[in-house]
């Protein structure tokens, strides 16, 4: 990545572990469990501040679209700019996230886990997009846990037809 760092001040890198945007998303994701539907969420940041945050709705409100990135990206609202942003979610992003953040342009991607979930890294970094992947291990036990439980649901939201 030959992109400058966006905050100068800055002497050491940020925990992201400790970042208040990834413990957004990661508690949207555990409010969309609380409510039955899939445990995804997502936040975007723009200097460490979050700008809004939102999970997976296919349950919720049976919009299949919904995926933890897009609910974070709709209830941001309008951006007149992503260049200077980060989209934190708690699973590897899909196909369809994946083209969202390239088309906004968003620079950088930090992500919980993508063990349960491949998602689409080479995409993105063929792209230029920054991925940071924290392997969190609360992020993997709530997929992991979902997915045992919930193997439709979850086949229904990666689009993969269970097999017969
Ligand atoms: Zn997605």
């Amino acid at each position: 990545m030959t992109q400058e760092p966006q905050l100068p001040s800055a002497t050491a890198p940020p925990r992201v572990d400790a970042d208040p945007a990834f413990e957004a998303a990661y508690q949207a994701a555990q409010k969309s469990a609380r409510e039955g539907g899939i445990p995804i969420g997502a936040a975007l940041a723009r200097g460490g501040a979050v700008i809004a945050s939102g999970h997976n709705e296919r349950v919720q409100n049976g919009d299949p679209i919904a995926h933890g990135e897009m609910s974070a990206l709709r209830a941001a609202g309008r951006q007149k700019s992503y260049r200077d942003t980060t989209l934190y979610t708690t699973l590897a992003p899909c196909a369809m996230c994946t083209g969202t953040i390239i088309q906004f342009k968003i620079p950088r991607v930090v992500v919980g886990e993508a063990r349960t979930f491949g998602g689409e890294f080479e995409l993105l970094r063929s792209r230029g997009v920054e991925v940071i992947v924290l392997d969190d291990q609360r992020c993997v036990d709530m997929m992991r846990a979902f997915q045992e439980s919930k193997p439709d649901l979850w086949a229904e939201d990666i689009a993969e037809d269970t097999a017969e």
